[in-house]
């Protein structure tokens, strides 16, 4: 299937293919939409199967961070990349050898070529240091480090955000603004699930937790006298709310018709395998907030710094606010007997066509200047 019959390519503005010799870097930066604001989304590299896999997980995302940016009130439209590791990688996506700079400094020139209609960002396998590297050469990455001009790690503003956004779950099903002896069960302990782990904590809520790495399972036993359970038996623990915090297609075929608790309101990415059980996981009168309503904290982190200003109050009163963008999500769908993750993408799409039927378009003001760019 070649790019513009691909169903996931419908209504991007361009995707670009970009490759280079001698570092053997080879990615796809597909841009979704500039309406709102320049594209944002992460870069990741991770072994696919073939380019076309690659194409239609980078066009998917892109999407993706299109609705995420518009819900969250960024000035921001949507775009993702992905970099197919090298063949001398042997498959191996998080090496460390002295190729993997390289590579970055070549990525962010093909980003600096994009003349700031698309900025880059860590996604998986991308740490802060891959995208310092891509600061060398590119203006158009964001999630630098404090140091160097950057927001810092967005994952505390992302565990906040999902605080905020459960609570506004919690006072729909249960009629209540507090989680003293809620039963929550979190899966995932890492930098999201662990610290939404000591705000329920403080609450007095009563936690379930799982975890593949056993150290930090023994750690949450002690400090939030947490009850450990099966990794993957956790979504269907009889709980009132559950927290997927680790990997995404948790709400599956397999686990729907089990899940026990009221609320599903987490960080993980991709929650639901297919976008029809949001309507499964509504007529078994579960709210299910919409992951990337609910996790956008770590985005709303790094905005500021698209723009070049740091800015952590600002964040702090934008992520504060995603406790009434979840609500008012909610109280439509129940308002309409509409799943929320539908409620969720009309509302976003909604806001991209008014701009863009307003003849709102973003075009590149200036150069935004990192302080780790090596002049040309
Ligand atoms: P992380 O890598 O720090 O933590 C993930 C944790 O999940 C680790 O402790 C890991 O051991 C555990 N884990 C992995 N597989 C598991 C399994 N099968 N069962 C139970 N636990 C498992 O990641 P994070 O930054 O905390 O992000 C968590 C999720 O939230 C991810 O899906 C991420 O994409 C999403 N997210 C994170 C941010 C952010 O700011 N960090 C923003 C938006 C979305």
């Amino acid at each position: 299937m070649s790019v513009f019959e691909n169903p996931a390519f419908r209504h991007h503005e361009s995707v670009h293919f970009c490759a280079d010799e001698k570092t053997g870097l080879q990615a796809i930066v597909a841009i979704h939409s500039t309406v709102l604001g320049p594209a944002l989304g992460g870069c990741r590299i991770i072994n696919y199967k073939d380019s076309a896999e690659a194409l239609e997980d980078v066009l998917r995302l892109s999407r993706g961070m299109s609705l995420k940016n518009a819900l969250a009130g960024l000035e921001l439209g949507g775009g993702k990349s992905v970099i197919i590791p090298p063949a001398s990688w042997n498959g191996d996506a998080r090496r460390a050898g002295a190729d993997r700079a390289p590579l970055f400094e070549a990525f962010g020139r093909a980003v600096q070529s994009l003349g700031g209609r698309y900025i880059s960002a860590e996604d998986m396998n991308v740490s802060v240091e891959d995208a310092e590297n891509m600061a060398l050469t590119t203006d158009y990455v964001v999630g630098l480090d404090v140091k160097h001009g950057g927001m810092g790690d967005p994952s505390p503003l992302t565990a906040d955000g999902v605080f905020f956004g459960m609570r506004a779950c919690v006072r729909r099903a249960f009629d209540r603004d507090d989680f003293k002896g809620l039963r929550i069960a979190v899966q995932g302990l890492g930098k999201v699930g662990w610290r939404l782990c000591e705000h329920l904590h403080e609450a007095g809520a009563e936690l379930l937790v799982a975890d593949i790495d056993l150290k930090t399972l023994s750690r949450a036993e002690k400090t939030f006298d947490a009850k450990i359970v099966d990794k993957d038996g956790i979504v269907t623990e009889a709980v009132d709310v559950f927290a997927p915090c680790a990997r995404g297609a948790i709400i599956n075929d397999d686990t729907i018709d089990h899940v026990q608790a009221k609320v599903i309101a987490g960080s993980a990415n991709n929650q639901l395998a297919s976008d029809r059980l949001g309507k499964a996981l509504m007529q078994k009168g579960i709210i299910y907030a919409p992951d990337y309503v609910i996790n956008a904290g770590g985005v709303i982190n790094v905005a500021p710094e698209a723009k070049g200003i740091v800015d952590h109050d600002w964040v702090r009163e934008k992520v504060i606010k995603l406790e009434d963008t979840v609500g008012e999500i909610v109280d439509e769908s129940l308002a309409q007997n509409r799943p929320t993750n539908e409620v969720a993408d009309e509302i976003a799409m909604r806001r991209i066509i008014t701009a863009r039927d307003s003849g709102r378009s973003w075009r590149a003001a200036g150069t935004k200047k990192t302080s780790l760019r090596r002049s040309a």
